[in-house]
């Protein structure tokens, strides 16, 4: 076994929550100190640092939300002055206002360590040459990375999203053996180089780096398939320092840099912690950060922890597959429905792409849900009829595992847009 971080890689339990119970308390002694916000939202509470003496002292602390950042914008959660930034990363603003995300020079190679961490822990070695797709900018994941990849000292082909064409031919001229975009952008790439004749399963590219939005484990596998790599993910939100907050192993466990970034998870309604294994909101306090520690933001991410003996000997938490984010959440009928679910069904039926999108719309008092998916070419050719009983199909399928009723209309092949970053699949027509 070979590690980018050894000692905390594969730390001890014990060790582990001690060295977190520690850095615990210097971050929101840090923070009290310099953020006017976390200082009234502390006293609100009745909480001085001195109380924080242990990881389970966790609770006593306020929970940050996306709308503080807002309120805070740009930088009034951040402890230091501009002078002492060395980054500042904006989110891509899938649910609105940007989010910043400020770095001192110190958080930012932190960052570049954590993402080590991860393309090490995902086979990437001095002798790769890696294609970054990811968007360069603001967006954390294209210059996240850029970092990562210098780090572990493999050719880095900064490409940069978009333009799939011209990434096909780099890959073949260039003989690219790594990939870094979103799981979307892959399929994209994939589906691209199977219009144009390139078969990239004989190409020398072997695996990829693959996150920023939800994917199935179907998903994975298709891509697997289609370019003849192994498809890893890496999972992180530009609140906590962007990708590297979490990334998949060979036995394709979602690790957790828990050394950099506490998890937990709680009940979205009550925000009662929940046992390890059980489903609620994902919520991450910073550890090691100085210009903008947050404590106990709530992600909306909804997902489970679990502690498991890995075959990849690390020791880091487990984070199940991200169901989606709460706001992605629909309410059909009173079933909650995330739009991962209907990815995974519409996958299970061999006939079907994986190109969908769902729209939202009202019925009476109740939302009502409609799937939009295309077909394999092969189906369009057998005819109108081929294509309805389709749609049916899988409208079953959903109905029978979830139990909603959502009329499937099978539409014409590459009608719905392509992604070269994080896909929109639900399209609110309320
Ligand atoms: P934005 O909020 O604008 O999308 P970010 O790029 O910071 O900005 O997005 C972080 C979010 O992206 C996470 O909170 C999560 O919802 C999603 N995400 C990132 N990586 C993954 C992953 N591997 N699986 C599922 N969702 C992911
Ligand atoms: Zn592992």
């Amino acid at each position: 076994m070979s590690y980018w971080d050894e000692k905390f890689e594969t730390m001890g339990a014990d060790q582990m929550r001690a060295f977190q119970g520690e850095k615990l308390a210097e971050t929101v002694a840090w923070v009290y100190g310099r953020v006017p916000f976390y200082k009234k939202a502390l006293d609100e509470k009745g909480v001085s640092p001195g109380d924080i003496r242990s990881v389970d002292d966790i609770t006593k602390l306020p929970f940050t939300v996306k709308n503080d950042l807002r309120d805070n914008y740009p930088f009034g959660l951040c402890a230091v002055p501009m002078t002492e930034l060395a980054r500042v990363h904006a989110s891509s603003g899938t649910t609105g206002k940007p989010i910043t995300g400020p770095y001192t020079p110190e958080d930012r190679d932190q960052w570049a360590g954590c993402m080590a961490r991860t393309l090490w822990a995902q086979g990437l070695r001095p002798d790769d040459i890696a294609q970054n797709a990811y968007g360069m900018g603001l967006f954390t994941g294209g210059l996240g990375f850029y970092m990562g990849a210098e780090k572990v000292g493999c050719c880095l082909v900064p490409t940069g999203s978009g333009m799939t064409e011209r990434q096909i031919m780099l890959m073949q001229d260039f003989g690219s053996t790594a990939l870094f975009c979103t799981p979307t952008y892959a399929l994209t790439i994939a589906e691209k180089a199977e219009q144009l004749g390139v078969d990239l399963r004989k190409l020398p590219l072997r695996m990829g780096s693959f996150g920023a939005e939800p994917w199935t484990v179907q998903m994975r596998e298709e891509i697997e398939q289609r370019m003849g790599i192994r498809a890893h993910e890496a999972y992180g939100l530009t609140e906590m320092m962007g990708p590297g907050v979490g990334f998949s192993c060979e036995a394709y466990n979602l690790h957790l840099n828990e050394d950099h970034t506490y998890p937990e998870i709680v009940d979205p309604a009550t925000l009662e912690p929940l046992p390890l294994g059980e489903k609620g909101e994902l919520i991450f306090t910073a550890l090691q950060r100085r210009a903008m520690p947050l404590l106990r933001y709530r992600t909306r991410d909804i997902t489970s922890l679990r502690r498991i003996e890995c075959e990849c000997g690390r020791t880091l938490v487990v984070m199940d597959k991200i169901l989606g984010r709460s706001d992605d959440m629909l309410i059909i009928s009173g079933v909650n429905v995330f739009p991962s679910q209907i990815e995974a069904l519409l996958m299970d039926i061999e006939e079907m792409e994986p190109h969908y999108r769902i729209r939202v719309t009202k019925r009476g008092h109740l939302d009502a849900m409609k799937v939009e998916a295309e077909a394999k070419p092969e189906v369009y050719a057998q005819g109108a009829q081929a294509v309805a009983d389709l749609g049916r199909r899988l409208a079953k399928h959903i109905q029978a595992v979830i139990g909603v009723n959502a009329p499937v209309e099978v539409v014409p092949s590459g009608s719905i847009a392509r992604s070269e970053g994080k896909a929109k699949r639900v399209f609110d027509e309320r």
